[in-house]
């Protein structure tokens, strides 16, 4: 099929999930472009655990070897009390004999950027929030309007922005004048955890000597009933209009609650305090873990065509 008949993908947001659709959007030679309501990328989040569900997807849209010289190969995880014994390992080394992948931690901003550089940086748009999206009768487009009066059209629209996707808002607001939501789509999304992410600056290899080791290190410390150890942290609703407000300012309080939480390694006196003070205070966030699975995902393209 030649591009020009090929359909134009609008996709709102440019998370690693509006990046990755991208990136397999470019290889159909499909055009597209997305939408980001940031202005600059910023390398937020700390590590994400990539095993064999998630690799054979990376094999087809990055350089692979790129992925294993980023990230570092986990075997298992240890976790320790709060007096810095060791408490017992789950081990992870079967994964690769049962499917031949190694599970692979990597920092989620090197994953980013990863995907960042396979799109054209002239399709990926800045600064661009989307406030409204619809359909346009007169020439069966979709369309998007941006908050700087921006108006842009295309056969199909993505909503890849994240859990409190405006575009999933809009769709279920001209849903339900249309009497179609489903009650369970108008719930609230639950979350039980509510984590701090964020990256220390490089670390001096003689005071943390694990990390000359090649396969990571991925230590945890078990709480002794303390607020952010239970799940105490489910009270805490979250009532902002957008999750990027919880930055570094709603981050500060909880690094504060939680300094003095004990955590193995260095000279056996080290805290969450010592990893925080290495830590750019505007690369630590504060991030809720929410789980729901929403029934619609689409509506008004395909139903047509039926
Ligand atoms: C700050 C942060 C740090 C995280 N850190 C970790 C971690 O360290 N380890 C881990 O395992 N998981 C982490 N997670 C969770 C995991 O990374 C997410 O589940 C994953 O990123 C979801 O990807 P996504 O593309 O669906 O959404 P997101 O990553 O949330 O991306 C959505 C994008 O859409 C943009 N957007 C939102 N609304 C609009 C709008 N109206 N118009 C235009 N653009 C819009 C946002 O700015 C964002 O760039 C983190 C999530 C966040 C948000």
């Amino acid at each position: 099929m030649e591009t020009a008949k090929k359909p134009k993908v609008l996709i709102v947001g440019a998370g690693l999930g509006g990046l990755a659709l991208g990136i397999l959007l470019e290889r159909a030679q499909i055009p597209f472009e997305i939408f980001e309501r940031t202005s600059t990328i910023k390398p937020l989040g700390s590590a994400l655990s990539i095993g064999p569900n998630l690799i054979p997807f990376l094999e087809q849209i990055i350089p692979i070897e790129d992925f294993f010289s980023a990230s570092k190969p986990m075997t298992d995880v240890r976790s320790f009390n709060e007096q810095r014994q060791f408490v017992f390992s789950s081990d992870f080394s079967p994964i690769e004999e049962l499917t031949g992948y190694k599970q692979h931690i990597i920092a989620r901003p090197v994953l980013y950027h990863l995907l960042l550089r396979q799109i054209p940086a002239y399709k990926l748009h800045l600064n661009k929030r989307v406030l409204d999206i619809g359909e346009n009768d007169k020439d069966d487009k979709a369309f998007l309007r941006t908050s700087d009066n921006g108006y842009y059209e295309g056969d199909i629209l993505i909503g890849a922005d994240g859990a409190y996707s405006a575009v999933r808002q809009r769709l279920y607001e001209s849903l339900k004048q249309k009497g179609q939501i489903l009650k369970t789509d108008l719930g609230d999304l639950p979350f039980k955890c509510t984590c701090l992410v964020g990256q220390t600056d490089v670390l001096d290899v003689e005071e943390f000597p694990q990390l000359k080791e090649p396969i990571c290190q991925f230590w945890s410390t078990l709480g002794e009933d303390k607020p952010f150890s239970s799940k105490a942290a489910e009270g805490e609703r979250f009532r902002g209009m957008d999750n990027s407000e919880w930055g570094p300012i709603a981050a500060q309080s909880m690094c504060d609650d939680t300094r003095g939480f004990p955590i193995p390694g260095g000279n056996g006196t080290l805290t969450m305090g010592d990893l925080y003070d290495r830590t750019p205070k505007n690369l630590i966030s504060k991030v809720m873990l929410e789980e729901k699975v929403f029934e619609t995902w689409h509506y008004g393209r395909r139903d047509k065509e039926q």
